[in-house]
């Protein structure tokens, strides 16, 4: 009995951040004026996040244990990918103007495309 309360209270825990994380997604699709359909979770090996054609925005389930800048690094850089689709000196601008620190965080990103 003690194991399955134990589970479920850290799959409680586990949902909340999962929220607050998608909201915070939200707030920066709103002030980087892009529009995401569909916002995921989920366990990656290789990637931070991922981006599909059709607008499907995954992140790694791992940003849940991670700083906040760090988290807002990988979801401003893939809100962007929606404007811009490469690393080019748009891109890198844009990343500039909306987090000024962004350098400080690429270098632990394993850039995904
Ligand atoms: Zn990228």
């Amino acid at each position: 009995m003690p194991t399955l309360l134990g589970k479920n209270r850290e799959c409680l825990i586990q949902s909340d951040e999962a929220e607050k994380f998608k909201s915070n997604v939200s707030e920066w699709a709103e002030k980087l004026d892009v529009e995401t359909k569909e916002i995921h979770l989920r366990s990656m090996k290789n990637k931070w996040a991922s981006l599909s054609r059709n607008g499907r925005l995954t992140f790694n389930t791992e940003l849940l244990e991670m700083e906040r800048e760090f988290c807002d690094y990988v979801i401003v850089h893939e809100l962007l990918h929606m404007k811009v689709p490469n690393h080019g000196k748009l891109f890198k601008s844009l990343m500039l103007a909306f987090l000024p620190d962004w350098e400080r965080y690429s270098e632990r990103l394993k850039v995904d495309r």
